[in-house]
């Protein structure tokens, strides 16, 4: 059959909260936050600027803001029986994020998704070392014009490679990467939040999910069963 890969964003999508906030919310001076995003809505700084500037902020470690995320964080119902329904019919599970691998991978651990393959922001400092912290971009695109720490485009288009008949389905709840890839390259696209408004405001087809990954996890079973599987 068709392979049909799963490319999910992860703050607000695979886990219920915007975990990003929730590292450096009461752990930066707040004021000095309002400032970056300020500039950062004004186009004065990139996404992936403003992103580094707060976390530069932060009176943690990258170890301490882990175990942080591990305990504070949940990922939405259904995601563990959604990739597992992937996985059995031989497609990919990846986590795209404009976020940072120091808050991601440890709720993935935790979760027990070992197998869900990452592309993110990572911060190359040692755990226990305080901001500034070095950061590398493994997974920044050059086809598209935003600064997003990650191209959600290339990241689809890299997993689509060598077999054109794969089927990406794309699931987010936000803009910038989210609304280019949902644009440019999903074939199928699950949204909620401002990405299902983008999708519903530009003419661009997408499933509305909202306190599960029910809606995706149906689509899913009713194509690996129709779809010439044995
Ligand atoms: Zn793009």
């Amino acid at each position: 059959m068709t392979p049909i890969h799963l490319v999910c964003d992860f703050d607000s999508t695979l886990a219920t909260s915007f975990v990003a906030g929730d590292m450096y919310r009461d752990h930066a001076p707040p004021e000095q936050v309002a400032k970056l995003r300020m500039w950062f809505l004004d186009g004065e700084i990139s996404f992936r600027a403003y992103q580094e500037e707060v976390f530069d902020l932060v009176d943690q470690s990258t170890a301490e803001m882990s175990a942080r995320a591990m305990s504070g964080t949940s990922v939405r119902n259904l995601a563990g029986e959604l990739f597992a329904e992937i996985w059995k019919h031989g497609g990919t599970v990846t986590v795209a994020s404009a976020g940072l691998n120091f808050y991601i991978e440890p709720v993935l651990e935790n979760a027990g998704f070992e197998h869900v393959d990452i592309a993110c922001g990572i911060v190359l400092s040692d755990p226990a070392e305080l901001p500034p912290f070095r950061y590398d971009y493994p997974s920044a695109g050059k086809s598209c014009i935003g600064d997003w720490v990650t191209c959600k485009c290339e990241v689809i288009r890299d997993r689509r490679q060598g077999c054109d008949q794969s089927e990406i389905i794309f699931v987010g709840d936000g803009l910038l990467s989210d609304s280019c890839a949902a644009r440019n390259e999903a074939d199928t696209v699950f949204a909620t939040g401002r990405l299902l408004e983008f999708c519903n405001e530009n003419g661009i087809e997408a499933i509305e999910f909202d306190k599960d990954f029910g809606p995706v996890l149906e689509y899913l079973v009713k194509k690996t069963s129709t779809n010439g599987d044995h």
